[in-house]
């Protein structure tokens, strides 16, 4: 199993992967699709007019977390990670006036946002809850060309063949496509254990070895700090802005007000020992609300759940003895070796899993990281990422008002600080534990399937439905 560090850590925009980056990367790919004449359905004329079509949870909560904003970028050539908010605000009211869309390498295609994207609320696509339907048609309005694309977390998106094709592929076959050409082919923790012990090696060497296959050293340094200056950064606006989030919910921002009393606390005697808690969730907390407001943010390894693995960042940096920019790196890799156990023998998606497989993966992600950081052994580590793992199983996710904001984005600073916790725990033993991280993991899978779609991100109960008289 090779998931690369950059696709567990992928910069780009808010509020969701798997409802906003995902649906925008699928309507690229169609774009792709379109510019290679790919598939042309015999007897059809150029393209000249697209449709979409949105499926399950993609319509039941897309316009909280602006998924149709995101398909109508998509189709004007728009990619998440180089997304500009000011020429994206300028396209959508283009679209808007014209009612069509000018990607580059193709004729302006006719599309009304109003008219040509539907959310469809019937059942859910066969192959994920997160499904949507892509079309073109000649002037004569004839189907050119169609898709199905899988929105499955994190940003990933699969074609219908695509997903069909890894569900068929046996588990190990699977695991040993992927990881042709990779020196420490891991696919589960006992495995990654079982290598560690057996080379010499931390997780984080193996994670390095395995991205160094095809990338240069000095490359994957460059980029690892990359992806730590886009988290921090995000966190550094999230501490600066204030107001309220888009949405209609009137959720004030809060990071800011927070992040100001505890510097003016900071030094002073009369500071509680609890204090290092809320600055664990105001990074967190600056992070998410960015997200909720549509901001630059890094998939960790979702949008809904990005402010776990930066705010421990964060913690380590600016808080803990010795940290240092080789730590960062290393918590980076570990973090994305162990999420990378999840997405391929669970799932990260809230569609999928419920919450769980959002804060959930992500704190075992940064207890994993942390733990590694300050020099815990490969079984610590695993131990960390497992109890944090296991003190997240069973979240539902039932975001108000489909909108990435009531409980994320607190949730996120929850997440961080049991992340710590976990790690701290952890570090105090010698790796030895009962609950294997494997045993965890497929527990979190079991409860994903078992679990109401009520409460995988419909918005359909919880929270999302015992709202306040306002
Ligand atoms: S409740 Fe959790 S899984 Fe659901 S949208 Fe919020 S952060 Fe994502």
């Amino acid at each position: 199993m090779f998931l690369s560090v950059f696709d567990i850590f992928k910069i780009g925009v808010g509020p969701s992967s798997s409802h906003t980056m995902g649906p925008m990367t699928a309507a690229a790919r169609f774009l792709d699709d379109l510019r290679a004449g790919a598939n042309p359905i015999p007897g059809a004329g150029e393209p000249a007019h697209v449709s979409c079509s949105l499926h399950g949870s993609l319509a039941f909560t897309g316009k909280g977390h602006a998924t149709d904003r995101a398909v109508v970028l998509g189709l004007c050539g728009f990619e998440p990670a180089t997304v500009d908010p000011d020429e994206a605000e300028a396209a959508l009211a283009r679209v808007a006036e014209t009612g069509q869309v000018t990607p580059h390498g193709l004729p302006a295609l006719q599309f009304d946002p109003q008219k040509d994207l539907e959310f469809d609320y019937g059942p859910p696509l066969p192959g994920h809850a997160n499904g949507l339907v892509l079309r073109a048609f000649d002037a004569a309005g004839a189907l050119r060309h169609e898709q199905t694309y899988y929105s499955i977390g994190g940003g990933f998106v699969l074609t219908a063949a695509e997903l069909d094709d890894l569900d068929r592929t046996p588990k190990g076959l699977k695991a040993a496509k992927k990881d042709a050409g990779y020196q420490y082919p891991f696919a589960t923790a006992k495995e990654m254990l079982e290598m560690g012990a057996k080379y010499g090696k931390t997780i984080a060497d193996m994670k390095r070895a395995n991205e160094q296959a095809h990338m240069e050293p000095a490359d994957l340094n460059a980029r690892l700090d990359a992806v730590w200056k886009a988290m921090s950064d995000c966190i550094d606006r999230g501490l600066r802005e204030e107001g309220i989030l888009p949405g209609g919910l009137n959720v004030r921002r809060r990071a800011r007000k927070i992040h100001q009393r505890l510097v003016e606390q900071r030094g002073s005697n009369m500071a509680q020992p609890h204090v290092s808690n809320d600055w664990m969730s105001v990074y967190a907390m600056a992070v998410n609300e960015e997200n909720a407001a549509g901001g630059k943010v890094v998939t960790s390894p979702t949008n809904g759940a990005a402010g776990v693995v930066p705010a421990v960042m964060r913690y380590y940096r600016d808080h803990c003895i010795g940290s240092n920019d080789e730590g960062l790196r290393n918590f980076l890799l570990t973090a994305a070796a162990i999420g990378g156990l999840i997405k391929h023998n669970a799932s990260i998606s809230g569609a999928e899993v419920g919450c769980q497989g959002e804060v959930g993966s992500a704190a075992a992600m940064a207890a994993a990281g942390l733990c590694a950081a300050l020099g815990g052994i490969n079984e610590q580590i695993e131990n960390a990422a497992e109890i944090a793992l296991e003190h997240h199983l069973g979240m539902s996710c039932d975001p108000v008002g489909g909108l990435v904001q009531v409980p994320c984005i607190e949730r996120n600073g929850l997440g961080a600080i049991k992340a710590v916790s976990a790690a701290s725990l952890a570090l105090h033993g010698d790796g030895q534990h009962f609950m294997p991280l494997d045993n965890c993991i497929e527990a979190m899978r079991q409860t994903g399937v078992d679990m109401s779609e009520k409460y995988k991100e419909t918005s359909l109960g919880g929270l999302a439905v015992n709202l306040p008289e306002c």
